[in-house]
């Protein structure tokens, strides 16, 4: 799978500022402008993944959180 975050062991997080080592992978979409097939990550570390969760929830995006390795074919509506 081409995408636009390739897991690498040098994943970091997403969070601005934070430069610690990503845990997890944040999988989300916003519903207006990507269609359901698109899934854009975060790579976040364990402080920060639920931060990163709650901001997307926050703005009614499906998110979906995996382990940095596990990839997702996609982000349902209604995902949290
Ligand atoms: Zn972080």
């Amino acid at each position: 799978m081409i995408g636009e975050f390739a897991a690498t062991d040098a994943a970091q997080c997403a969070r601005a500022g934070c430069r610690a080592a990503a845990a997890w992978r944040v999988n989300w979409r916003n519903p207006r402008i990507h269609t359901p097939d698109r899934v854009k990550v975060w790579p976040a570390c364990d402080e920060h993944v639920g931060y990163l969760r709650d901001y997307l929830a926050s703005r009614s995006f499906p998110v979906v959180v995996t382990a940095l390795a596990d990839e997702v074919e996609s982000v349902p509506d209604g995902a949290r």
